[in-house]
């Protein structure tokens, strides 16, 4: 499996929500599109993923900590999707695209969350 994938999961919601209650539209997993993002607006040309904390490796947030038992694993593993996450992020720029990652952690606060996407939406008009 080339990535760990829930849909509809809480933060991914939040993210949802913040943007609707805004009135932006958007539209949902674009399999045509690098890394499949969570988000896509394709007037604005931007896309948005919302990384969960553990499997994408948020530095230094208390969330993506790795486990102690087999820690030699986890840690690759992880490393294998920041890896992937860099180049998916790569590519979307090269072809165009501004790119935001919401992190889990970042979407318990919905105002700022709010705030956060709002200004990256509106900041390449
Ligand atoms: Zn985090």
């Amino acid at each position: 499996m080339a990535r760990v994938r829930s849909r509809d999961t809480k933060p991914e919601l939040r993210v949802r929500q913040a943007l609707h209650g805004k009135g932006y539209r958007y539209r949902l997993f674009r399999r045509d599109l690098p890394g499949t993002p969570d988000l896509v607006f394709p007037g604005r040309q931007c896309v948005i993923f919302v990384h969960g904390c553990f499997w994408h490796g948020h530095k230094n947030c208390k969330k993506a900590t790795i486990p102690k038992t087999r820690h030699m694993f986890w840690k690759a593993k992880i490393l294998a999707n920041q890896t992937r996450d860099q180049a998916v992020l790569k590519k979307l720029q090269a072809a165009g695209w501004r790119t935001l990652v919401a992190w889990e952690c970042e979407t318990r606060d919905m105002d700022r969350l709010t705030k956060r996407l709002t200004e990256f939406l509106e900041s390449g008009n």
